[in-house]
């Protein structure tokens, strides 16, 4: 196992998210030189494991014991065994455990080594062709529809694609949320079973997505990375507009500037009052 600065590391390390295939040579390298793995799910972390004939020990490590199965693999890299980290699938550590374990890890003077590989989120992204150079990455919203249309207004005007993992049992309610919330004028994304038998790639208008879902039971199922495109660009002031508003601001304060120019161009007194805030530097 390569490790060029430090006695013990911690090696993190992606694993496919679908096709077996999906795995780098030198996360294969690293699992097989590892004395310890840990995982979410044992069993299922095995079933990778046979099909490589890797047959390093486990240790559980989930969401709900991630502090005491850290301790342990701290005391392991203490021992100079060599520890590897998967989750059940693509990148630990993104909407997946795997963050405290590596603070801690490195907490503990280890060093914390990614290896990366399959990621669900950027999978999506890679083949979505949309236009937009930024994104953010949501990850799951809240179950309850409060707190998750609360979350969306927050995200509302983020300038940046909005990419979301979503479960099927909450597919429909999310999407019709995105919607009624988010539309017009963005595009929408849902990439379902990445890398699996049923991969399907659709893009779409957002107001579309809730027909598209209910148009096919089979569309519903799986796994799935929701992207909604960025916002579209807020139309600016016509040069008329400008020229009026940058005269009454040199003489006048912005909200009476705004005021007056929307009277004497007729442009909308809200968009006048933002220019305005954005000429004065505020
Ligand atoms: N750590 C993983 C990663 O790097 O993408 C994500 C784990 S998260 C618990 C699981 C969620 O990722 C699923 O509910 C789904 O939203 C998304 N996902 C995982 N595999 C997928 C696939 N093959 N196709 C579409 N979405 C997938």
């Amino acid at each position: 196992m390569e490790n060029p600065n430090t006695t013990s590391a911690l090696y993190v390390v992606a694993t496919p998210i679908g096709n077996l295939g999906d795995i780098t040579l030198r996360a294969l390298e690293t699992l097989r030189a590892a004395d310890l793995i840990a995982c979410e799910d044992t069993r299922h972390a095995r079933r990778l494991l046979d099909h490589h004939g890797i047959r390093a020990a486990t240790l559980a490590l989930h969401e709900h014991n991630e502090a005491a199965a850290t301790g342990k693999l701290i005391d392991a890299l203490r021992a100079g065994r060599r520890v590897a980290l998967i989750s059940d699938a693509g990148t630990p550590g993104i909407a997946d455990p795997g963050a405290r374990a590596s603070a801690a890890v490195r907490a503990a003077g280890f060093a914390v080594v990614p290896l990366p590989g399959a990621n669900a989120a950027a999978a999506a992204l890679s083949a979505a062709g949309l236009p937009d150079a930024r994104f953010l990455f949501v990850g799951f919203l809240p179950a309850k529809p409060t707190a998750r249309r609360q979350e969306l207004e927050a995200l509302k005007a983020v300038p940046a694609a909005l990419v979301f993992y979503e479960a099927p049992h909450r597919i429909e309610a999310t999407v019709a949320d995105l919607a009624a919330l988010l539309a017009p004028g963005r595009t929408l994304v849902i990439a379902r079973e990445m890398t699996k038998l049923f991969e399907q790639i659709a893009v779409m208008p957002l107001d579309e997505g809730p027909a598209w879902l209910a148009a096919d039971d089979h569309r519903r199922r799986g796994e799935f990375v929701v992207i909604v495109s960025a916002p579209p660009p807020r139309e600016g002031l016509n040069a008329e507009a400008e020229r009026v508003l940058a005269a009454l601001l040199a003489e006048l304060p912005v909200k009476q500037a705004a005021k007056l120019a929307a009277t004497v161009t007729g442009a909308a007194k809200n968009d006048l009052y933002r220019r305005a805030l954005e000429l004065k530097g505020g």
